[in-house]
């Protein structure tokens, strides 16, 4: 958008967990005026899988469905929803950026800011330690749900955050040639082998995340979800014993219901 700006962020990387894999209308309009949204609808998923299901098992019976192909919402608005996920929207976003106006800087944290009259001064540290200054007309705080930037404001959050701990599995496998083909955007397992357990398609194909609210037993013990207990609740979920996996990442997180208070 012709805004120079520095981009910072204290991972070594982009995120490679796909997390969130849906895009309402409103988020493909913007996309569209960035100019991604045919990239976009590369990934996409067709269009009877932009739905949840419920089923007994995996393989099991269907229990019930809902579907996000919201067709007031596409009378009102010139795009479609779309399904990708985060880690390759997030790829296509940074891909986009203008890099003569936009610099990226990972492995630098931000630490600090202090406002002046017509601009602020933020305090940044690399991981090498050394830590640097810069001033900026604005401070655009995407700092996640636990915002250092927030916290600084000492804006408070509104709402629940005691929802519970889930783990959240990624890997490759192609259970199609024995499962049943429903596209979905999310499995919700309600028979007692796997209740508990979802799944999440994240290319509608062989790439999936397999989600477990963990009981507050469980809740201490990352290093049980080792590759082979991995493996074993993979095979367990969708019915198949001797299903092929590659497991790409492991991440546990916290479901929160929260928003800011207020905005500045
Ligand atoms: C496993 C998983 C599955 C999910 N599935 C869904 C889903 O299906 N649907 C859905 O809507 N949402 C889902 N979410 C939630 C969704 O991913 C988040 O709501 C979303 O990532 C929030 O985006 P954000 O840009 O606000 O923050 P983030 O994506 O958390 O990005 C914040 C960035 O700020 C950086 N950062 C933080 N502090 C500093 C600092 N001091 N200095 C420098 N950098 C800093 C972090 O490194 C990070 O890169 C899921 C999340 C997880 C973990």
């Amino acid at each position: 958008m012709g805004i120079n700006a520095i981009l910072v962020d204290r991972r070594s990387t982009m995120n490679r967990h796909p997390k969130a894999r849906n895009l309402n209308v409103r988020s493909v309009e913007i996309f569209r005026a960035l100019g991604i949204e045919a990239a976009i609808r590369k990934w996409d998923f067709p269009r009877e899988a932009r739905r949840i299901m419920w089923l007994e098992s995996f393989c099991g019976e269907e229990l019930a469905k809902i579907s996000f192909d919201n067709e007031l919402a596409t009378r009102c608005s010139p795009c479609e929803p779309a399904a990708l996920s985060q880690a390759r929207l997030e790829d296509l976003l940074r891909n986009s950026i203008q890099e003569d106006h936009v610099s990226i800087q990972y492995e630098t944290e931000f630490i600090d800011f202090v406002e002046e009259k017509d601009s602020l001064i933020a305090t940044l540290q690399k991981k090498t330690g050394e830590t640097f200054q810069i001033r900026a007309k604005y401070l655009l705080a995407a700092d996640g749900a636990r915002s250092p930037i927030r916290k600084l404001l000492e804006i408070p959050v509104l709402g629940r955050e005691d929802l519970g701990k889930f783990v959240s599995i990624y890997f490759k496998a192609d259970p199609y040639p024995i499962a049943p083909y429903r596209p979905s955007l999310a499995y919700f397992m309600l028979g007692e082998a796997s209740f508990g357990r979802f799944i999440q398609s994240v290319n509608c194909k062989d790439e999936w995340l397999m989600g477990i609210k963990l009981s507050p037993e469980m809740e201490k013990g990352d290093t049980d979800f080792h590759t082979e207990y991995c493996l074993q609740i993979i095979r367990e979920t969708f019915e198949i014993p001797d299903l092929k996996i590659e497991i790409l990442d492991i991440e546990f997180w916290y479901m929160r219901v929260q928003i800011a208070k207020n905005f500045r």
